[in-house]
């Protein structure tokens, strides 16, 4: 308990309020240089100095895990050392989206840039941190947990156009907006995130959303709606059914967290033997990171949830409480035959299909071949982020078609990238700085624990020095803190402000 607090504390309190007190105050992160102890714990210095200590007997396992947890939080809260020198490179920049990507990437060109001349467009006065919504959905995150006033977001001297953004002329450099005409670039960031396709199941829409006991938590209302209704069903029990969708989509972990904290909701009313769960996804496999997919199999059997695999999610009947899938079947010998299920239901969370904004594909930005061209994703190196047939576009965050998983954790890694190679393009240089894929998802499998997948373009893991000290094939309750306290701060007020 001791532990828990001092750690907490360190977590909580002295890092973050640090950071934010500084940031607030415009005043340097020069305490976050090579002689404090924050920086010293990203060192690997440090990592093989703690494992030496414990083979030596000098710290037990136990303390050798409390060092590290604690340092866990503390390396996330470090900054990196970006903006050393400022480039005099001049060029209108708009950025499409406001978002994760777009305002990450504002902030920090901005601090990269002596003269920026950056617009964005966005049409949104809420920016939502939407890791929160799986959050709001478990009960654990109120609903005004999660968002702030764009207003507040938007970097100082960015111009922000509040307004839609419905074609983009490439060839001519000009964006056209839905009421403020058109827009000309020198260069462009494409950041608009995801289209929700709610044509692609039939029987509810947007505005139906939680009725007949369908939900989703990828929408902040959604989320709101999911709590109380799988708090019911935990209680009274009966039939939940989960799945992920066939497309390309944001946080594919996020439907299995869901799916887990349903149960655990269960298993802390002593309800369990009320409830009969089942999980379908769209893939050929429930996750495919090797170092973390076995645990998270084992989970599911543990709990006696079994999954349907290569499911793609057609209507639901929210009157009737069934969900109509249709599932693709191979046979031995590599011939493959599809078959409808149907899923009765008492409670269901879904997850709708995915795909680029409809202008990207309309502009002729999408991948036009390929497994990324079917639903416009944009037509990105994934590398360099740089748009394939236009130099003058990067693409990054949810929308660009990269092989990576769509999490605002991609983002934070891509952002060094995109604007390395922005401002070397602005230089009339080449764009060198290259992405290597890196995303994490933190997959809540119980209240206090979470299975922290951190991995790379490969499916590598890729754990973050020093949760490596940890085994992080198995679930851990610092990434529980780390999900619930740390990250939503990291966002706030350091990504979206240009300093991690
Ligand atoms: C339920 C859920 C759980 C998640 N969990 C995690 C997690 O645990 N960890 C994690 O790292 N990530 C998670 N994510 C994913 C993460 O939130 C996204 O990857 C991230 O927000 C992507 O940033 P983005 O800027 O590309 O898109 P967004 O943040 O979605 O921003 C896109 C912006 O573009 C604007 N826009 C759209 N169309 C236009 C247009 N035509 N003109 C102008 N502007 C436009 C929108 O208004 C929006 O502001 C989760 C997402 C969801 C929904």
């Amino acid at each position: 308990m001791r532990c828990a607090v001092i750690f907490l504390t360190i977590l909580l309190y002295i890092p973050h309020a640090r950071i934010t007190f500084a940031v607030r105050k415009r005043e340097s992160l020069s305490f976050l240089n090579s002689n404090n102890p924050i920086a010293i714990m990203f060192s690997p210095e440090f990592d093989k100095q703690l494992r030496q200590m414990e083979r030596d007997g000098v710290i037990s396992r136990k303390q050798f895990l409390q060092i590290s947890a604690a340092a866990a939080a503390l390396a996330t809260l470090g900054t990196d050392k970006a903006y050393a020198a400022k480039s005099s490179a001049r060029g209108r920049i708009v950025i499409i989206g406001g978002g994760a990507a777009g305002i990450g990437m504002a902030a920090r060109l901005k601090r990269a840039l002596s003269n920026p001349d950056i617009t964005i467009i966005d049409p949104s006065e809420k920016h939502f941190y939407q890791p929160g919504f799986t959050l709001i959905g478990g009960g654990v995150y109120g609903k005004d947990d999660v968002w702030r006033n764009q207003a507040d977001l938007m970097p100082e001297g960015v111009k922000w156009v509040k307004d839609v953004v419905t074609m983009v002329h490439p060839t001519q450099n000009k964006v056209v907006t839905a009421q403020n005409g058109t827009i000309d670039y020198d260069f462009m960031v494409l950041a608009p995130g995801v289209k929700y396709d709610w044509s692609r199941i039939e029987g509810i829409t947007y505005q139906q959303i939680g009725q007949g006991n369908a939900h989703t938590i990828y929408d902040w209302r959604g989320a709101q709606l999911t709590w109380p209704a799988m708090r019911e069903f935990a209680e009274k029990g009966g039939r939940g059914v989960f799945c992920d969708t066939y497309t390309k989509h944001k946080c594919g972990g996020a439907p299995k967290k869901i799916c887990l904290l349903t149960w655990d909701n269960a298993r802390k009313l002593g309800t369990t033997d009320r409830i009969e769960m089942q999980y379908l996804t769209g893939s050929s496999q429930l996750y495919n990171v090797p170092h973390f997919t076995p645990r998270l199999e084992e989970i599911y059997r543990e709990r006696n949830i079994p999954v349907e695999m290569q499911c793609k999610l057609k209507a639901i009947d929210t009157h009737d409480k069934k969900a109509y899938f249709e599932q693709t079947l191979t046979a031995a010998d590599g011939t493959k035959s599809t078959r409808t299920l149907k899923q009765e239901y008492d409670f269901m969370h879904f997850m709708v299909p995915q795909c680029a904004p409809d202008f990207v594909r309309e502009s002729g930005l999408s991948w036009t071949e390929g497994s990324l061209a079917a639903d416009g994703w944009a037509m990105a190196d994934q590398y360099t982020l740089v748009h394939k047939t236009y130099p003058n576009i990067i693409c990054l965050g949810d929308c660009a078609g990269i092989p990576t998983s769509k999490t605002s954790a991609a983002v934070r890694k891509q952002l060094p990238i995109a604007v390395a190679n922005l401002v070397s393009l602005m230089e009339g240089g080449a764009p060198e700085a290259r992405y290597n894929g890196y995303a994490a998802c933190p997959i809540v499998t119980e209240y206090g624990k979470v299975l922290m997948c951190e991995f790379d373009y490969e499916k590598k893991e890729q754990i973050t020095f020093p949760l490596s000290l940890l085994d992080m094939s198995k679930e851990q309750w610092v990434a529980w803190l780390l999900k619930v306290y740390a990250l939503k701060p990291i966002y706030f007020e350091l990504m979206l402000r240009g300093l991690y």
